[in-house]
């Protein structure tokens, strides 16, 4: 690591999909790089290109031990907070330790930012909205960084992760007003790419590797849930712009590509692009998720707030990220094979 670097840049739970491409882009712009991640859903494997670069470092640390964390935080000139549990298999079943850490992490962030006048962006989540389309009869055709949040009740657990992601903004938000600190909060819509793995219930890589192994596409529902997918690389993009905006301070902003697809027209693309024979099967959310679960049908960005603070939003197709992942899916599963 040298010190010559006049940004550098600390990402919590930088070892997860999302942050090991910000890292590299991070790197990429001369950037020196700190990650701290505990590795409990990131993989240090997510590193591997990050790793072998002089100006990168990674920690193995909890963000909630403040102590430890001081002396990274005070090295930083800037910080991006995406640690956290993610993904909706994580959120579907109660976990107060999960809500805790997520609790504890953003406290110390905030306190430590707020010392050392370091420049903060909070990675939060389409999640926040809740089921804001679902429930307005049509009348809500995006979802813009002020349309209300709707959430169901308490005992349904998903929404533990809107509630808390909504805390973290609440007072990210507080310490701006509060104490000046420089923090912009990002909303990520869907986000896909390279490494980013079925585990955690995410729709893509999971149905491309049904669809690789033969086994049955599951689409939960009948399918008419629809998503807007953003490609990693646009995502980071725009993080890392935003966070040099001095005007994106205070401000909340939606990352995302504004395309929906419906989850079974996407099930039938992937088993198109992968030429699979596995059927899809609609498979009820009850039997995936159990009684206490609720589907989302709707998440569309409204994205003319980013495009007016940087001029562009995600737009890669869904079809051309498919493509590559498809293509990547293949290289594991038969690392030798080169298909024409
Ligand atoms: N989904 C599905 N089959 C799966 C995994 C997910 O039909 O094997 C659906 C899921 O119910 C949701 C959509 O795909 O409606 C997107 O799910 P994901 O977990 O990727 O993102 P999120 O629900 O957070 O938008």
């Amino acid at each position: 690591m040298t010190h010559q670097n006049e940004r550098h840049c600390l990402i919590t739970g930088g070892a997860g999909f999302i942050g090991s491409h910000l890292a590299e882009a991070l790197l990429k712009e001369g950037c020196a790089v700190t990650v701290v991640d505990n590795l409990t859903t990131g993989r240090q494997a997510n590193l591997a290109k990050a790793l072998s670069h002089p100006n990168f470092r990674f920690v193995k640390l909890d963000v909630a031990n403040r102590e430890l964390m001081a002396p990274l935080v005070a090295q930083s000139t800037e910080v991006y907070h995406l640690a956290s549990y993610v993904g909706v298999r994580l959120a579907a079943y109660p976990s107060s330790s999960h809500i805790l850490n997520n609790l504890r992490a953003i406290d110390n962030m905030l306190d430590l930012v707020t010392h050392y006048r370091t420049k903060f962006q909070l990675s939060s989540t389409s999640e926040v909205y809740g089921k804001a389309m679902d429930v307005q009869n049509g009348q809500v055709t995006s979802l813009k960084e002020d349309t209300d949040r709707i959430y169901g009740p308490t005992n349904i657990h998903r929404w533990s992760y809107s509630g808390i992601k909504a805390i973290e903004e609440f007072l990210t938000l507080a310490k701006y007003h509060e104490e000046g600190i420089n923090a912009v909060i990002v909303r990520l819509f869907n986000v896909v790419g390279p490494r980013q793995i079925g585990q955690n219930g995410m729709v893509i890589p999971r149905f491309i590797q049904q669809a690789l192994q033969g086994e049955p596409i599951t689409v939960y529902g009948d399918g008419a849930q629809q998503r807007c997918f953003s490609y990693i690389g646009d995502v980071v993009r725009c993080m890392i712009d935003l966070m040099k905006t001095p005007g994106a301070s205070g401000e909340i902003f939606n990352i995302g590509n504004h395309i929906p697809v419906s989850i079974l027209e996407l099930a039938h693309k992937i088993k198109e692009f992968t030429g699979s024979r596995s059927e899809i099967v609609l498979v009820p959310i009850e039997k995936a998720f159990g009684t206490s679960f609720e589907d989302v049908l709707l998440r569309i960005p409204n994205v003319d707030k980013l495009k007016k603070q940087l001029g562009y939003h995600p737009t890669t197709g869904l079809d051309q990220v498919l493509i590559e992942l498809i293509e990547e899916a293949e290289k594991m599963i038969h690392p030798y094979s080169v298909r024409h």
